[in-house]
């Protein structure tokens, strides 16, 4: 312990006077950031739009406060959480093998679905082998920060999710971000610091969730070759969404996926489970599932969340028809919208579509006010998003109608004149 008030850290008191904000929680400049916002909701008179309670299955409607919504804020793109098929599986799968695996799959040993769904996940990739972690966070987290060290380079998008983020922190590797999907700065840099590292790792997204906008495959394959570099892409949005199938971004750009280093996903979206998967060759996979800490030292999934996901992926195979459907309505929204004037950004109209308000305050009573009329989206307000581009983020499911996007758009653009004309915006 600091023996003197010059050894001390900065602001500290003589021994034993440690300031308050240092002991208290509600000192916490995170505790300090959410007070702040709340304050400023409470001003416009508007109620926190986070953690709202679904009474019930939650897909292109669902019951809030014991109101029937439109809702597009679920992420369940293909229809699958809530198919009677897809919770008959969950169910089946508790009864035969109980609630949970209890340690990690490793030392307590798996249950035959665990391998039935990685060799799912592998077979829809195209790919030799898959593993199955229990999030799609720890995915990233232990991926990166296992396979990449102190002597290596990650390259990520500007734009790319936190957990590959902590991922890349964690891995102790130097982290460059490049502007957003924009492939010539990654050849700079490329360029410019390849020679300098052992392992050189580009991260990027299959479809980007803040803006629904996808990365020019092909360009990066070739870039990643050019500069014997790995790439990885995250389908957490994409997989089920993008390509006549659903099979994400390869199928997207007809590009084979052995041409992707490291393919990963979530369960949670379009498989209606919770976890999260790498899928490529099988000195990857094996790797990753003998050492990768968030899968040796966790818990297996659950069978009741694996099985659903192994069943949605079946699903998804049988009735592609869901994909073109979700295909078709996201490009309905998406012109209808544009048709209207707004500015849904770079979107190219698969599953995700923002639109783009201008001013967190706005987003926020825009959200507040659409609630208000039955029809539940997100708010992304500033820091999450520069305030200039402050938006609504409506996710699309294959079961919304146009009837559904069309009284939604006309509900937004009532809110919207009336924002306008009250002086609080
Ligand atoms: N990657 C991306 C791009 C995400 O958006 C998310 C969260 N939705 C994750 C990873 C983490 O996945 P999960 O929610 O399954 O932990």
């Amino acid at each position: 312990a600091p023996s003197t008030t010059e050894e001390m850290p900065a602001g500290m008191g003589p021994r034993g006077a440690i300031p308050e904000r240092f002991t208290r929680f509600d000192a916490h400049p995170g505790y300090q950031q959410i007070a702040m916002m709340r304050q400023g909701a409470a001003q416009l008179g508007l109620t926190d739009p986070f953690f709202k309670v679904h009474d019930g299955n939650a897909g292109a409607t669902s019951v809030i406060d014991g109101r029937q919504c439109l809702n597009f804020a679920s992420y369940n793109y293909l229809g699958f959480s809530g198919d009677p098929r897809v919770n008959r599986a969950a169910r089946d799968a508790v009864e035969r093998y109980g609630t949970s695996v209890s340690a990690s799959r490793v030392v307590s040993g798996e249950r035959p679905i665990h391998g039935e769904l990685e060799r799912a996940l592998a077979a829809a990739y195209g790919v030799e082998d898959a593993v199955a972690f229990v999030s799609g966070h720890a995915t990233n987290v232990s991926t990166l920060g296992y396979l990449m060290g102190p002597k290596d380079l990650v390259l990520h998008d500007e734009y790319i999710h936190n957990s590959s983020l902590v991922g890349a922190q964690l891995s102790g590797s130097r982290r460059i971000s490049f502007p957003h999907n924009d492939a010539s700065a990654l050849d700079a840099l490329l360029t410019r610091h390849r020679g300098q590292f052992e392992r050189v790792l580009i991260v990027i997204e299959g479809l980007y969730s803040m803006d629904g906008d996808v990365p020019d495959l092909p360009r990066f394959v070739e870039l990643k070759r050019r500069h014997q570099a790995w790439l990885m892409v995250d389908e957490a949005h994409s997989f089920g969404v993008l390509g006549d199938h659903g099979l994400g971004l390869s199928e997207h750009f007809a590009v084979p996926t052995g041409d992707v280093d490291i393919w990963m996903g979530t369960l949670s979206k379009s498989l209606a489970g919770c976890g999260g998967y790498i899928a490529g060759c099988r000195e990857l996979v094996e790797t990753l599932r003998y050492l990768a800490p968030g899968f040796l030292y966790s818990v297996g999934l659950p069978v009741q969340v694996a099985a659903p996901s192994l069943k949605a992926l079946e699903l998804m195979d049988e009735e592609p028809e869901r994909v073109q459907k979700l295909h078709a309505i996201s490009r309905y929204f998406l012109e209808q919208a544009r048709h209207m004037g707004l500015d849904t950004g770079h979107s190219i109209g698969a599953a995700v579509v923002p639109v783009i308000v201008g001013s967190s305050p706005l987003a926020a009573r825009l959200s507040h006010d659409l609630f208000q009329r039955g029809i539940n989206v997100q708010p992304i307000l500033h820091p999450a998003v520069p305030e200039k581009s402050a938006r609504l983020r409506f996710f699309l499911s294959c079961e919304h109608s146009e009837k559904q996007v069309d009284g939604t758009l006309e509900a937004l653009r009532f809110a919207m004149a009336e924002s306008a004309a009250s002086p609080t915006n």
